[in-house]
């Protein structure tokens, strides 16, 4: 056989547009499937994408990798079914309906009209169907676009309401009061993985304050601090029990700070001379006054606790614990008994306790605080300071940390199984299997599954309101709701 001429300069996307037409012709795809034997199956789960956009490279980039394994396993005699999904629920939605209809954040989407806003969500979230199946068809992808989901689908909702309620039966999932990240702007947690995405992570300059706390017998200890916004809601100090603290005498007062730190504060301890030196553990019990009276009352607050996270790597070596804005903060005092009190609204402004700023955005606050903490005479340094902050992937805003109410899946309970079921995995490269995939499940901690929003899938809980008549009630499915309610829903 004479082997045909090959054209040297070939016009690749002419053949590329010939192959894709043969397929086509052929059914070539839709044969592979149906050829391969039903009891074969090979589930590949590919994670679908929002259609109120285009796609971009990352899509088709990822697109090609997932292309290569179900092609692989149905050439390996695999029955390999592959229905495209739109993920048409939450944020990117609502964002994208908000600029349309010229509307932002919570309040105006109440004053829009819930409904309303929803319709709108309905009718953007599948605008680009049809450019996206252009373009996955064009990249010589092989997917079943006729039998797409959508997660907006009833009977896909449905299968969330059965999955949590699947979770809570196997005592997998509760609701917690915990610190997470938290974005005021779009009014939602957010998980650690979202923490943890590209640029997420950016340098900001926030004021850094060293304040001075009254001990019970006068002395003063400095605490460190680049969120003065949380003094108000301080409620306790850490020390490293280990860290030995310098006790300095100037002009007859002592102040306490870790020895490893005294070169940071040279000028602002001109002309003191060391007076003693006591270790962490010892401090830990001693009583302080509070900076601000707002929360006084708070049972067990306002004293030394030891722990071990505390480093002196900058600051004093002695960090102000705000419970309700920091996770560290929240275990350590939630191990004495003081509670942890979060006074921020979900738009990151003080709530009424904090009865001076009551309304302001925390960041718009942070000036008025350190006034007030120089007209007291607490400020002992004001600097400003650059540093790595994380901010939310989808609007760009500052996060902060605050503690909110948030379902979670119990992550904790089946980890070490992860781990171990990890051995299993081939993967490639193979580094990622001890790496940042195997570091990731080995540290993985309970999930915060929920979000605050209005265009969702709902979480399938009853809960009373009436502290009377306590109750708590989970459904899996519809069926359950219309029994116990008399209605059958046509939507979620
Ligand atoms: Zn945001």
């Amino acid at each position: 056989m004479v082997y045909p001429n090959v054209d040297p300069q070939p016009n690749l996307p002419a053949l590329e547009s010939e192959v894709l037409a043969f397929w086509e012709g052929d059914r070539t795809f839709v044969n592979s499937v149906e050829q391969r034997p039903l009891d074969d199956e090979f589930v590949f789960y590919d994670g679908p994408p929002f259609a109120n956009g285009l796609p971009h490279y990352g899509h088709l980039l990822t697109g090609f990798v997932k292309d290569s394994i179900p092609r692989y396993r149905t050439m390996r005699g695999q029955r390999v079914e592959r229905r495209f999904g739109w993920d048409c629920h939450g944020l990117p939605a609502e964002v994208q309906t908000e600029k349309e209809l010229g509307i932002s954040g919570h309040p105006e989407i109440i004053e829009y009209g819930i409904a309303g806003f929803n319709e709108a969500c309905r009718s953007s979230v599948l605008r680009y169907t049809s450019e996206w199946e252009r373009y996955v068809t064009r990249q010589a992808r092989w997917v079943d676009f006729d039998n797409d989901y959508k997660t907006l689908d009833l009977p896909y909702m449905e299968s969330v309401m059965w999955a949590f309620k699947t979770l809570w039966d196997k005592g997998l999932v509760y609701e917690g009061f915990r610190v997470l990240a938290y974005c005021w702007r779009c009014e939602t947690p957010l998980s650690n993985t979202e923490t943890r995405m590209d640029d997420v992570y950016r340098d900001r300059q926030d004021p850094a304050l060293t304040v001075a706390f009254a001990l019970d017998n006068g002395d003063r200890i400095l605490a460190w601090t680049t969120t003065p916004w949380t003094l108000p809601s301080n409620l306790a100090l850490a020390v490293g029990p280990d860290i030995e603290y310098a006790v300095m005498e100037q002009d007859g007062q002592r102040y306490l700070l870790a020895d490893a730190r005294l070169g940071s504060y040279e000028r602002e301890l001109v002309g003191a001379t060391r007076v003693g030196t006591v270790l962490g553990s010892e401090l830990a019990g001693r009583r302080y006054t509070p900076l601000f009276p707002f929360l006084a009352d708070t049972p067990n607050a306002f004293q030394i606790l030891a722990a071990e996270f505390v480093s002196t790597e900058d600051g004093t070596g002695v960090v102000h614990l705000a419970p309700g804005f920091g996770e560290d903060d929240q275990n350590v005092c939630n191990s004495v008994g003081i509670p942890t009190i979060c006074p921020m609204d979900s738009q990151g402004r003080y709530t009424a306790e904090i009865v001076p700023w009551v309304g302001e955005h925390v960041f718009e606050a942070n000036p008025k605080v350190i006034r007030h903490l120089k007209d007291a005479g607490v400020v002992i340094r004001h600097d400003s300071y650059q540093h790595s902050y994380p901010h939310c992937w989808r609007c760009a805003e500052p996060l902060v940390y605050r503690a909110i109410s948030s379902w979670f899946v119990r992550v904790t309970e089946f980890r070490d199984r992860m781990v171990e079921l990890n051995q299993q995995i081939r993967w490639v490269p193979e580094h990622v299997k001890e790496g940042s995939f195997g570091k990731w499940i080995a540290n993985a901690r309970d999930w915060s599954i929920s979000r605050n929003r209005f265009w969702g899938s709902p979480i399938p809980v009853w809960k009373s309101d009436n502290p009377d008549y306590p109750r708590l009630d989970v459904y899996g499915s519809i069926e359950q709701l219309e029994a116990d309610f008399g209605v059958r829903v046509a939507d979620l």
